[in-house]
C-alpha cells in the first residue's frame, strides 16, 4: 500500500478535472484493504475514466492498482481466469486475444481497470461483460470480510448492476473471474456497428479474435477522442429505451431516427438525438461541448470545471426532452 498526501488527481480521471486530495491510498495487494479505517468515507478509483468530478473530494481516494491474471480451471471448451481490480483492462483483452482465450475482444480499448468493468456491465458492438462473467469478488466495507457474487447476484442489465444501485459504496472489487473460449468454441460476433465493414476492407472474411480485436481499436481510435488529448469519459448518457407507441410517434415525424429494437421497445442512439439537437463539435466558452466525431461524448477542451460539464451536460439533457421528448440520463457517474 502506498499512501500520499496532498495529491493532484488531474491525471487520475480522464476528463482531467483537477483538484488536489488530502490523502491518496494505493492498493497492490488485496490484503491492504484490510488496514482501512471502516468507519471512514472512501472514494474508490480505478482508471477514472467513468466519473465526474464536481465538487471536492473531501474523504481519501482509494485507488485500485492490484494485478494477477490467474488460470483457475481449464477444460476442453473454456477457462476460467481470476483478474486482479488494478489490472488495465486494454491490457487484460490483448493478453487474453494472445493466449487465444476468446470472449472479450469486442471489448478492447476500453479505458479502465478491470475492477471497475462490473460496475456499468461495460459493453460495446454487441458484447457486454456479463456475457463472460463468472464471479466477482469483493471487499465487504460495512464488515471488512471477503465476499462474493455470481454473476447472477448482480442483476447486470444495460450499463447497469446492483454495484452501482443498491450495493454503491459498500463494495471495492478486488477481483473478477471471467470464463473465456477456447480455440474451436470461439462465438465471433462482427454484426456490430461498423466491424463487419472494416473486416471486408482489409480482405478477412473468415476473422478470428485478433482480427476482431484489432478491428474493434481501428475503429475507436478513428472515431473516439483519446482522453490524453481531450478530456472525456466516454459516453455521457446512455443510449435511452422508449416504449413502441412513442417510438411510432417519433419515427413517422423523423424518418431517419436511429434506434434498435430491445425486446418489446426501442433503443435510440443517443449521439444522433443530440447531434439533430445542433450540439455535435459545439465548444463552448467554458472550453466543454461534445466531440465532433461522436456527440454522445462531452468533452473537456483543456480549462472546463467539473461544474462547467455538468451544466453544459444538463443543457443538451434539456434541448434533446425538449425536440424529442426523450429523458437522457448520464451513464458517468457523477461525483
Ligand atoms: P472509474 O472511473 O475509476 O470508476 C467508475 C465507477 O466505479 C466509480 O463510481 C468508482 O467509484 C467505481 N469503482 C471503480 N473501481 C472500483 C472498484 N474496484 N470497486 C468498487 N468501485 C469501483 N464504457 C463502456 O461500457 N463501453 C465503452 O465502450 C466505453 N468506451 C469508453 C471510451 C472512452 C474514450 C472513455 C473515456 C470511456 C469509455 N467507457 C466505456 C467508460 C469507462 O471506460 C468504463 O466504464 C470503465 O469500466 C471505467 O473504468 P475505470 O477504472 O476508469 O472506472
Ligand atoms: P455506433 O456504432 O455509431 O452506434 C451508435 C449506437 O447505436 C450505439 O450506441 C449502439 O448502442 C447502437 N448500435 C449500433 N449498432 C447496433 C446494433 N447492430 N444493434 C443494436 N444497437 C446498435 O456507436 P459508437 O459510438 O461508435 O460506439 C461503438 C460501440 O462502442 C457501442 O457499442 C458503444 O456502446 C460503445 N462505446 C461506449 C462508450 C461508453 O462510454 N459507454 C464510449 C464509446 C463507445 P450501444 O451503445 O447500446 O451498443
Amino acid at each position: 500500500m502506498i499512501i500520499r498526501n496532498n495529491v493532484s488527481v488531474k491525471h487520475l480521471n480522464s476528463f482531467g478535472i483537477d483538484q488536489v486530495v488530502e490523502r491518496l491510498i494505493e492498493i497492490q495487494d488485496e490484503s491492504d484493504l484490510h488496514y482501512l479505517d471502516l468507519n471512514e468515507d472512501y472514494l474508490v478509483l480505478g482508471g477514472g475514466s467513468n466519473i465526474l468530478l464536481t465538487k471536492k473530494v473531501n474523504r481519501p481516494l482509494v485507488l485500485m492498482r492490484n494485478l494477477g491474471r490467474e488460470i483457475l480451471i481449464e477444460k476442453e471448451d473454456s477457462v476460467l481466469v481470476k483478474i486482479g481490480a488494478g489490472e488495465i483492462w486494454h491490457e487484460v483483452v490483448m493478453w487474453a486475444v494472445n493466449e487465444r482465450f476468446g470472449g472479450i475482444e469486442n471489448l478492447a480499448l476500453i479505458p479502465g481497470r478491470s475492477g471497475a468493468a462490473p460496475m456499468q456491465n461495460i459493453g460495446a458492438y454487441g458484447v457486454e461483460i456479463k456475457d463472460v462473467l463468472h464471479t466477482v469478488y469483493a471487499f465487504d466495507k460495512a464488515s471488512g470480510t471477503r465476499v462474493a457474487f455470481h454473476n447472477s447476484e448482480c442483476d447486470f442489465a444495460y450499463r447497469m448492476s446492483n454495484f452501482k444501485t443498491i450495493w454503491k459504496d459498500r463494495y471495492v472489487i478486488t477481483q473478477i473471474v471471467l470464463s473465456l473460449t477456447k480455440p474451436g468454441y470461439h462465438k465471433i460476433n462482427t454484426s456490430y456497428g461498423a466491424i463487419k465493414s472494416e473486416l471486408e476492407k482489409k480482405g478477412i472474411d473468415t476473422p478470428n479474435i485478433k482480427h476482431v480485436a484489432d478491428t474493434v481499436v481501428d475503429i475507436r481510435k478513428a472515431k473516439l477522442p483519446d482522453p490524453q488529448v481531450i478530456g472525456n469519459a466516454g459516453s455521457f448518457f446512455k443510449n435511452p429505451i422508449i416504449d413502441a407507441e412513442q417510438y411510432n410517434e417519433l419515427s413517422t415525424r423523423y424518418p431517419d431516427i436511429v434506434a434498435y429494437p430491445s425486446g418489446q421497445q426501442y433503443k435510440l442512439a443517443a449521439g444522433w438525438l443530440i447531434d439533430q439537437c445542433g450540439w455535435r463539435g459545439y465548444a463552448s466558452d467554458k472550453q466543454t461541448g461534445t466531440y465532433k466525431n461522436q456527440a454522445l461524448v462531452i468533452v473537456n477542451y483543456g480549462k472546463a470545471k467539473g461544474q462547467d460539464i455538468l451544466t453544459f451536460s444538463q443543457e443538451v439533457q434539456k434541448s434533446v426532452k425538449e425536440k424529442f421528448g426523450v429523458s437522457l440520463e448520464p451513464e458517468v457517474n457523477i461525483w
